[in-house]
């Protein structure tokens, strides 16, 4: 809310918001070289952290390796955490940012913003808006719970995000493309139906995790582990192992198809986040058959896909 009031005002009193583009390219290096020196000062600041403060990965003696997977698992200054700011808020902040100065260009150098623009712009601040409002979730999730914060992810939060997720409506600008309401309206119904399977899970399990007495999970069947915790078997967990993965992918695919089929640019994101999701399954997959033992055996057996049923 501060960022939108700030670029209000300063769009307001004159500020070239259409100008940002043309700056893309500097910026990227400057936040490169922003999370290369601040992960520089982690690594070093986690030479003073306690054995317990360190993450199980990022500390295998190897400098080089360390550096980039992270050595300590959440580094904080007094209250604030680093790792839990820069998950969320400068990357997502500015990747709309970014999408919006897109936009503002677009209607200086076209009159006004064309239907795909609005498009891509809508879908991606909903779901940047969607991971702000429900930002409490990102304490659950592998980032904040397993990986250290090191090169890897400061790099991701700081500059990739921002400025790779950005590639459509980059695309756009230089790319105009006819698109009738028809299509949109399919593509609409696209990515409703992948943020309605993203939010549907990911809600499920966060509401079950926080408590699983509450109404809206009570019902749901349940595999019982060794360690206390249960497996939901039913619900949107029982469809496939990662529902809330293909959601995601689903979503994905709105946000590249406005900008057509004639280049594979704008099809980046779909391709790099398939293999992300994909991997990142995979390693999930790895610690849970390593927390949850048998129990685990037995969720895979009664829920046998991944993340696209009957097929992965
Ligand atoms: P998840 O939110 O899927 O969490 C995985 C954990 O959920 C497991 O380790 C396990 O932890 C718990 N779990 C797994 N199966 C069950 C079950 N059947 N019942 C109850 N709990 C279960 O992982 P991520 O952190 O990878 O993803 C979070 C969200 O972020 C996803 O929607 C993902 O798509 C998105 N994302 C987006 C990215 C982007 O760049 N746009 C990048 C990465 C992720 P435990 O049992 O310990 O609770």
């Amino acid at each position: 809310m501060l960022t939108a009031l700030l670029v209000g005002l300063g769009v307001s009193a004159g500020l070239p918001l259409g100008a940002l583009p043309e700056m893309l390219l500097p910026l990227a290096f400057a936040a490169t070289l922003t999370a290369f020196i601040f992960s520089l000062f982690l690594y070093v600041k986690a030479l003073l952290a306690p054995a317990s403060a360190l993450a199980p990965g990022g500390n295998s003696g190897n400098p080089i390796y360390d550096f980039f997977l992270g050595r300590e698992l959440n580094p904080r200054i007094c209250f604030f955490d680093f790792k839990y700011f820069c998950e969320l808020r400068p990357g997502l902040i500015g990747w709309v940012l970014i999408n919006l100065a897109l936009l503002v260009q677009e209607a200086e150098l076209r009159g006004s913003p064309s239907l795909a623009m609005w498009l891509v712009n809508g879908f991606q601040l909903l779901y940047v808006g969607d991971a702000l409002w429900h930002e409490e979730a990102v304490l659950t999730t592998m980032d904040i719970i397993h990986d250290g914060f090191g090169f890897m992810l400061a790099f991701g939060d700081l500059a990739w995000v921002p400025f790779t997720y950005s590639l459509q409506a980059q695309f756009l600008l230089y790319h105009p493309q006819a698109l009738g309401l028809p299509m949109a309206s399919v593509i609409c119904l696209i990515n409703a139906t992948g943020y309605y399977i993203f939010r549907g899970a990911n809600s499920q399990k966060n509401t079950f995790r926080k408590n699983p007495s509450d109404p809206r999970v009570a019902d749901l069947e349940t595999i019982a582990t060794a360690t206390g915790r249960q497996l939901l078997v039913s619900g949107w967990w029982g469809m496939v192992r990662h529902p809330n993965y293909l959601g995601d992918l689903i979503m994905a695919l709105a946000w590249s198809l406005p900008c057509g089929v004639s280049h594979l640019l704008p099809y980046f994101y779909l391709l790099y986040f398939t293999a992300l999701l994909v991997h990142r399954e995979a390693r999930d997959e790895r610690q849970c058959q390593q927390k949850y033992g048998l129990a685990w055996h037995e969720y895979c057996r009664r829920v046998p896909y991944r993340i696209v049923p009957y097929i992965y």
